[in-house]
């Protein structure tokens, strides 16, 4: 009797044993697992799977959802609930366990973005949900932020119908608040970056009484992030659910004060009338951050690092072996916070530059997906499944020492 638990690892193993296996035909384990395995969908649209030895993509469909997540969602998808119910209650469940007044699941910290900016503009007047963003009357209408904290992700906040105002100093902030002033946004990431830190940013926005909002999308682990920031003092904080959460790719976490939260989902679905409607997430995703959420906080983190430590170690070796090869492991201070493995090389000397590195790697069988630029090749263990890193490993060596070998063969 082969259990659920064999049936999913068996399952999420299928497109890369069929990488290796002519025709489609599984050994008889695998076919005999279960009827479902039996159809390998991405081969039959030539949809090419592949190692993520990147990170978390959105373009590379971000990560694989731990096993008990599928569990959760699986069985979520066999009965009917009221969403509004499932989200009061799996609510209470994340924000107990993320330390907060309050929580919900969004489509993604863009969604939570979104829907956290709205529940500010309108607080409790579902009327006012109905007019975002065209018809702002009645609301205000700026946000301030950082001209360093600017990314593409603001661009949630616009969705909105609110204007951005960008700042650079502190005095500068200050002079910016006025009547219409809604919020004030802080990118996590690029604390550093700008002039005005936690702090004081939290102060000035206390002062006036403005609520803050903070976007951590990218900034687990270390689990302590998960109640680190509403701790600090920010009343929305987003987090995205298919990154370093591991839960459902479409999913994420608007955490923060009760009634902002409350606010927000005034323009979430169900409610069809809202900007939020196309931000759907049904009782598959709710459930399945719920359970992504517990399974992080409860996960052993020290485990998990030492093994991204030992297989970033294990590649870096495999390619220093290649004399000429440089590698540099390193770990990102906030977001994608994990061990990660640059490599550099002088391409006159190995015959091959690093994008062609890449591109050969992307190419090859099993397909393999790097960051990087003509500088370096970025790896990263996180997001591969066991063992993959000796795939990867092993294809860096072989791809060098064939790109040597085509040199000496060169006239
Ligand atoms: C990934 C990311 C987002 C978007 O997150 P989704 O969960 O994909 O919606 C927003 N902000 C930052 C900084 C991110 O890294």
């Amino acid at each position: 009797m082969i259990s659920r638990r064999h049936l999913l690892r068996t399952m999420s193993s299928v497109p890369f044993i069929g990488g290796f296996l002519a025709g489609g035909q599984y050994t008889s384990a695998v076919s005999k697992a279960t009827a479902v395995a039996r159809r390998d969908y991405f081969k039959e649209l030539g949809v090419r799977t592949f190692i993520n030895a990147a990170g978390t993509y959105t373009s590379m469909s971000g990560c694989l959802m731990r096993e008990e997540v599928v569990e959760a969602i699986n069985y979520a998808s066999h009965q009917y609930v009221n969403i509004d119910d499932l989200q009061d209650k799996a609510g209470a469940r994340i924000a107990e366990l993320c330390r907060c007044e309050a929580a919900t699941v969004t489509a993604g910290a863009a969604s939570a973005i979104t829907l956290g900016t709205a529940g500010v503009l309108t607080g409790l007047d579902s009327e006012k949900a109905k007019r975002i963003p065209t018809d702002l009357t009645g609301m205000k209408s700026e946000v301030i932020l950082q001209k360093s904290h600017v990314i593409g992700y603001a661009h949630a906040i616009k969705n909105c119908g609110v204007k951005l105002v960008e700042v650079e100093t502190a005095e500068e902030m200050e002079n910016a608040i006025n009547d219409q002033t809604a919020m004030m946004w802080f990118f996590n990431n690029n604390n550093e970056v700008g002039e005005v830190q936690y702090e004081e940013f939290l102060e000035i926005a206390g002062k006036h009484g403005i609520p803050t909002m903070i976007d951590c999308a990218a900034d687990v682990p270390p689990v302590e992030n998960l109640w680190k920031y509403t701790e600090m003092g920010f009343d929305l904080v987003c987090f995205s659910g298919g990154k370093g959460m591991r839960g459902p790719q479409s999913a994420g976490l608007l955490l923060g004060k009760k009634d902002l939260i409350a606010a927000a989902r005034l323009s979430a679905a169900p409610r069809g009338d809202t900007v939020g409607r196309g931000m759907k997430v049904n009782k598959e995703e709710v459930l399945g951050m719920m359970v992504a959420v517990e399974n992080f906080v409860n996960r052993d983190h020290e485990a998990d690092w030492k093994l991204w430590e030992s297989q970033v170690q294990h590649i870096a070796d495999e390619a220093t072996s290649i004399e000429g090869v440089e590698a540099e492991i390193h770990v990102p201070p906030i977001a994608n916070h994990v061990p990660s493995l640059r490599l550099r090389w002088d391409a006159d000397q190995l015959n091959i530059t690093t994008n062609e590195l890449r591109e050969q790697l992307r190419m090859g069988h099993p397909s393999i997906q790097t960051v990087g630029n003509n500088e370096y090749v970025g790896i990263t263990t996180w997001m591969m499944n066991p063992k993959e890193e000796k795939i990867v490993a092993h294809r860096i060596r072989e791809i060098l020492t064939d790109a040597q070998k085509m040199k000496t063969q060169e006239p």
